[in-house]
């Protein structure tokens, strides 16, 4: 399954009648495959444009397409976020009654037989190093490892999109950078397309690019390629 391409255009979003702006007027293309980061300073709308992205919400003006559809006009809103897109945040919340291999099924649940589900579970733990640690309960992980299982989980379903929310921002610098490592390299394989949320400077430099919002707009100079 190849990436998909993201099209977001003059996208408004308030909150409390007006009361609060937090995106102005937003305009993001991604290529398919393309490993974008978002910043800019908190509270400037970073986690609602990912929202929207994903279909938890919806604009108040605007049109996101992602993978040729309209996704502010989907008829089935939950089958999209479990098909198409992949949530990563930056507190995993994983399950923590569940073993790795059982939180990485959850996706998964009444999509894939059970056979189907164990043996594709297994395959990504592998995929993201911690073949070992199937069996192991979050609480006994260290917070990269818990990060890399919830990345697993997030591409149970092979996603066309991956959504990250600070996914480095519980984390230490250097595990911080394996985890980049672990997305791009994940990007490379897969051709998923990933829009990355970080306010970490290194974090942000190890994407093709990197966009700005501030003061709820994503200005042309911050994306050269927004049009
Ligand atoms: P960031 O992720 O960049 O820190 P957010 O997108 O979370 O920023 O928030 C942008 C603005 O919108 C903030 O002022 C925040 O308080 C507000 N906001 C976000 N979600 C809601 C909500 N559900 N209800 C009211 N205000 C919200
Ligand atoms: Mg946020």
């Amino acid at each position: 399954m190849s990436g998909a391409a993201v099209v977001v255009e003059h996208v408004r979003k308030s909150f409390e009648g007006g009361r609060i702006r937090a995106l102005e007027d937003v305009s993001l293309r991604l290529d398919p495959g393309e490993l974008v980061a978002l910043t800019g300073p908190s509270g400037c709308g970073k986690s609602t444009l990912l929202n929207l992205i994903g279909a938890l919400d919806r604009p108040d003006a605007g049109e996101i397409h992602v993978g040729g559809e309209d996704v502010t006009r989907l008829r089935d809103p939950a089958g999209y976020r479990a098909e198409t897109v992949g949530f990563v945040f930056q507190f995993h919340n994983l399950i923590m009654t569940l073993t790795a291999l059982e939180n990485v099924q959850v996706p998964m649940l009444g999509r894939r037989g059970r056979a189907e589900r164990e043996r594709r579970a297994a395959e990504l733990l592998a995929e993201v190093g911690l073949a070992g640690r199937a069996d192991s309960y979050p609480p006994t992980l260290s917070g990269g490892e818990r990060q890399r299982v919830a990345i697993a989980r997030a591409l149970a379903n092979e996603p066309r999109l991956l959504l990250a929310d600070e996914p480095t921002g519980a984390l230490d610098s250097e595990t911080g950078a394996q985890i980049l490592d672990l997305l791009r390299r994940l990007r490379d394989e897969h051709g998923t397309t990933i829009l990355l949320v970080t306010n970490d400077d290194a974090v942000a430099a190890q994407a093709d690019r990197v966009v700005r919002i501030r003061d709820g707009v994503l200005t042309p100079a911050a994306d050269a390629r927004a049009r």
